[in-house]
């Protein structure tokens, strides 16, 4: 099922949660809702399965308003972060319950419906769990449960607010994988909400960023990461290095230094600017390997996983360049701390005007 999210604007007590959002997911997509915490993803998300209303604007499901039709009339499926289980019933009786509680005239029989939970919870790779009771599962296996609850009543929407992130960093990875997995499966049109950047460049068709109840950008995830709108993409989305300096011929002017841009976005005429570059796409090297490298000092080396992580000193520089290379190359280069090295910032993005992050 298509959802359309039209002009929808929310305030509390003049405080505007939602500012004019417009928004499509297409039939079967896997949708993020990306932002800071308080920029309006929950309000959001309970607008769109009908337990709450906007102040302005509409809802359609598959070319139909549903705005301010409730929750249980709109077959959306819900998964919160805070594990919402039925504490007093166990596995099978969880996810039987949406089905139990139908008026009879809908209700499946008793063999449907144990037919229903069994496949589910195969699903979510469950069924060794019927007999169990919440308290005895890991949180990772709840939040599996949850799912095989919110998919028991055959949603066309499912939603799902962060519903990884009150686990642990290990968990929340394999889970990610596993919903990816499980979503081109069952290609239920879904909307996930997270404020992890990662969570959602690894899982989602499509990424919608939003900041201050607005949608600051939306695009697949290669899109969005390495094309950001503006600043505040760009720096949301994943660490980042940013000199702020005066502009001059399109370059920014960081103490002696002239930043050139790979790319500019922004008015020309501005005075001020900020270059952003990610810490992987500073080169680095021992010898000067072009006009606007910039001398430096190792700092600081870290082991990162497949990387090196560097802190580099710099003269005129308020603070330490970031920069992250790959192994390989970290031990082709022979370098060590306190080595002087070559730096390389014409990958940077400049952004003119005034924008502070
Ligand atoms: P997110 O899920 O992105 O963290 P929310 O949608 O929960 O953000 O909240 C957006 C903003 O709206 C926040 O500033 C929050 O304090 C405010 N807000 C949310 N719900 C209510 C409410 N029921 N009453 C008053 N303010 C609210
Ligand atoms: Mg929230």
């Amino acid at each position: 099922m298509s959802i359309e999210i039209k002009h929808v604007t929310k305030r509390y007590a003049g405080y505007t949660a939602l500012d004019n959002i417009s928004l499509n997911v297409d039939t079967g997509d896997l949708v993020a809702l990306l932002g800071p915490s308080g920029c309006g993803k929950t309000t959001l998300l309970r607008i769109i399965a009908g337990l709450d209303t906007p102040d302005s604007g509409s809802i359609f499901l598959e070319e139909r308003d549903t705005t301010g039709i409730p929750a249980r009339e709109k077959n959306v499926g819900f998964v919160f972060q805070h594990y919402a289980l039925f504490r007093h019933l166990n596995v099978f009786d969880n996810v039987a319950f949406g089905l139990r509680v139908r008026p009879s005239q809908t209700r499946p029989s008793k063999n449907e419906i144990r037919d229903r939970v069994v496949y589910l919870l195969k699903l979510v790779q469950m069924e060794w769990a019927v007999k169990r009771y919440p308290s005895q599962l890991s949180g990772g296996q709840r939040q599996r449960v949850a799912l095989a609850r919110a998919l028991a009543v055959n949603p066309k929407v499912l939603l799902l607010d962060e519903p990884f992130s009150a686990l642990d960093a290990k968990v929340r990875q394999e889970l990610r994988r596993w919903l990816r997995k499980l979503h081109d499966d069952i290609h239920v049109t879904s909307i996930f909400v997270t404020h992890d950047q990662e969570e959602a460049l690894e899982l989602a068709d499509r990424i919608v960023v939003i900041n201050k109840g607005r949608i600051e950008q939306q695009g697949s995830p290669q899109e969005v990461y390495d094309h950001p709108a503006n600043a505040f993409v760009y720096n949301f989305l994943g660490n980042v290095n940013v000199f702020h300096g005066r502009l001059r011929d399109g370059k920014v002017l960081v103490g002696d230094h002239l930043i050139e841009a790979g790319k500019r976005i922004g008015h020309h005429e501005a005075e001020h600017g900020q270059a952003f570059i990610r810490p992987h796409e500073i080169g680095i090297s021992r010898i000067r390997s072009g006009k606007n490298d910039i001398v430096g000092f190792i700092r600081d080396i870290r082991l990162m996983g497949g990387q090196i992580g560097l802190e580099l000193e710099t003269a005129g520089f308020d603070k330490p360049i970031e920069a992250e290379i790959p192994r390989e190359t970290w031990r082709n280069l022979e370098l060590s701390r306190g080595d002087e090295v070559f730096i390389t910032l014409d990958r940077a993005t400049v952004f003119t005007g005034d924008y502070v992050i």
